[in-house]
């Protein structure tokens, strides 16, 4: 199947007499017939459900949805984005290891990667997204046990040269986990080029909507864990009756231990209202993709045709420092825009202001067009000479092009740049 029929077939095929709608099982857990059966799932725990803090049928629906759409060999999804990416991370480090991070990355995963991690005894290592691979080759330490990076960097709008960095990680036999929130699977497809696990929020483009927050982790299924020096996914697990991940579940070892063990002891799971809300917005991801990005590039040209912007960027427009990349990894530039107004914080206030159209609000990737701040808001915990790295300045304004009629997105921001 394609994308657009993986959309909406993926995941659920109901049989004869069964809801078309992939149902909302609303309940924490299953019946059994006897406490024999019951015992022996506990013993096999991905034989069948048992308890909805770690699997849900409407969940699994969206999960396997969204693993075909990635590629990947399984998904689990998470109460949120910063669920997914703190799961990926310490499914394979644990205190006293290391990794590397791309530092034009979100700024919550920022704040995850440098303040909170780092308590945990994890030291996180950043690169710049366009160093050399021999610069990223000598940030490794013998302790270090992944990379990781944004496919479409949100708000720095850089892409990865995802082989440059999945060609890095595997010469030190360590896998590349990718945030592929942005893009989603409908532009980028990041295990064609090389990266191994990729993490999303659902909460943007994949939900749509804003309706909920919520998380991904796909599995490529690609790394051989047995190569590396990952012990937890390799050697007995003493909290699993002494499981070893990759005997038993092969490819899916990464996948199902992140289930098995940290799915059960932290309990974020979404719950199967939220997955049923995700599912709603998959139905039409890869059609509201395609009119974002064609949305997003007339927005982006008609900015960069502008006197009052100094600068821009968008992936898609051809005078984009990412340009090549960005038609090398993507089918489409996605819906963000950054640019800086002239008379820096005080104009971008005056421009944010003044939109009557698009709204002021702590999200991205919705269906209607939103703005914000970043230095303010989603970046203020990030200290202003670290500003830089990250991709933001103190005049940047980030649009998020929705689906309104075009011409309406265009003449709300013309008015607005106006009033500058
Ligand atoms: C929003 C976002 C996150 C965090 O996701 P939440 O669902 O808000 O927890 C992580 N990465 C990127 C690229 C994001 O845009």
């Amino acid at each position: 199947m394609k994308d657009e029929t993986k959309c909406l077939h993926s995941g659920y095929t109901p049989g004869n007499t069964e809801p078309r709608v992939v149902p909302i099982v609303q309940s924490t857990t299953y019946v059994y017939d006897s406490a024999e059966e019951i015992g022996s799932v506990f013993d096999e725990p991905t034989k069948s459900l048992i308890y909805s803090r770690f699997a849900n049928p409407t969940v699994m629906a969206v999960e396997a949805k969204i693993a075909e759409l990635e590629g990947g060999i399984a998904a689990m999804c998470t109460s949120s984005g910063q669920a997914a990416t703190l799961l990926a991370i310490i499914n394979i480090c644990k205190a006293g290891d290391s990794f590397i991070s791309v530092s034009q990355i979100y700024g919550g995963t920022i704040n995850l990667f440098s303040y909170t991690l780092k308590r945990m005894g994890i030291e996180c290592i950043f690169v710049d997204n366009d160093a050399p691979i021999s610069e990223i080759l000598a940030a490794f330490k013998p302790n270090t046990r992944l990379v990781f990076g944004e496919t479409l960097a949100n708000p720095a709008l850089t892409v990865l040269d995802i082989e440059k960095f999945a060609k890095a990680a595997h010469s030190k036999n360590v896998p590349l986990i990718v945030d592929n929130t942005f893009p989603t699977p409908v532009l980028c497809k990041p295990f064609d080029f090389g990266a191994d696990i990729s993490v999303h929020s659902t909460s943007k483009y994949m939900d749509g909507h804003a309706l909920q927050v919520g998380g991904v982790i796909v599995d490529s299924g690609n790394f051989d864990w047995t190569k590396g020096d990952f012990p937890e996914i390799t050697q007995p697990d003493a909290s699993y009756h002494g499981i070893i991940y990759t005997d038993v579940y092969g490819k899916a070892a990464y996948i199902v231990k992140a289930r098995m063990q940290l799915m059960r002891d932290f309990g974020v799971y979404p719950a199967a209202h939220s997955a049923f809300l995700l599912n709603l917005g998959m139905e039409t991801l890869s059609i509201r993709m395609e009119r974002y990005c064609e949305n997003a590039l007339q927005v982006a040209n008609f900015l960069a045709s502008s006197d009052k912007v100094v600068s821009i960027r968008y992936p898609g427009l051809i005078s984009d420092k990412y340009h090549s990349l960005a038609n090398k990894y993507l089918k489409g530039a996605s819906g963000v825009i950054t640019f800086e107004v002239k008379g820096g914080k005080s104009a971008a206030v005056k421009f944010m202001d003044s939109l009557k159209l698009a709204s002021n609000v702590i999200h991205v990737a919705d269906i209607r067009t939103c703005v914000l701040h970043p230095a303010t808001t989603t970046h203020r915990q990030v200290p202003e000479d670290k500003l830089p790295a990250a991709g933001v300045t103190a005049g940047l304004i980030r649009l998020s092009v929705g689906l309104e009629h075009i011409d309406d997105i265009i003449e709300d921001v013309k008015q607005a740049l106006d009033k500058i």
